[in-house]
């Protein structure tokens, strides 16, 4: 969860950095975290970029978690419950929370994120620029007709996230490298990124 609030706008190694100075400072733990001044957090949440905001957000969140009786609490609540609650804290939005849903609560919430967006549109599935809550419906659809357990749709989306996380990561980037990409076959942008007078290379 704290993970999924710091790694807004900045990459998950940085993030990593700043999750291991709050375990060095003992204090990756959300009552030590609600009751500690922003000024020390933000000194322990450099690595991951906006660091004052961040200390803010993180703590306005624990401090919420807390009042809410944390995880034993939380997790009675069904999911629509649940993310209403969440989007109802101040710095947590769609995507943050539904990184909390589906990874920390296991529930069958797909995470909409601009890899996301940026794989899909590549590929022509879908604009780009559509709403948040579009895009999250389209993919909960198509995604939840291949599995009816509720645990396997979990599964399923945990997984299908974190394959577009690695694959705009490692080979659909902001430059993709298109000669070595496994979707090259199907894929309407490779050829207009790999043409050999392309200016977009
Ligand atoms: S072919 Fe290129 S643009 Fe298309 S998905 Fe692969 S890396 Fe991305």
């Amino acid at each position: 969860m704290a993970g999924a609030v710091l790694t807004q706008n900045t990459a998950w190694t940085n993030v990593e950095k700043a999750i291991t100075n709050l375990k060095a400072q003992h204090h990756l733990d959300a009552a030590r975290i609600a009751a500690t001044p922003p000024e020390t957090l933000a000194e322990w949440l450099k690595p991951s970029g906006y660091f004052n905001i961040k200390a803010r957000r993180l703590r306005n969140f624990c401090v919420w978690y807390v009042a809410q009786g944390e995880l034993k609490s939380l997790s009675k609540l069904d999911t629509t419950t649940l993310r209403h609650a969440l989007l109802s804290v101040n710095g947590i939005g769609p995507e943050t929370a539904d990184d909390i849903l589906l990874y920390a609560f296991h529930r069958p919430v797909f995470v909409i994120d601009a890899y996301t967006r940026r794989l899909f549109s590549r590929l022509g599935l879908v604009r780009g620029d559509e709403g948040y809550e579009a895009l999250r419906h389209t993919f909960e659809t198509a995604l939840s007709g291949a599995k009816s357990h509720p645990v396997a749709v979990v599964r399923l989306f945990n997984e299908y996230h974190a394959l577009i996380v690695s694959h705009a990561k490692n080979v659909c980037r902001k430059r993709p490298l298109c000669a070595g990409c496994c979707l090259a076959h199907v894929c309407p942008s490779g050829d207009t990124w790999c043409a050999p007078n392309s200016t977009l290379q």
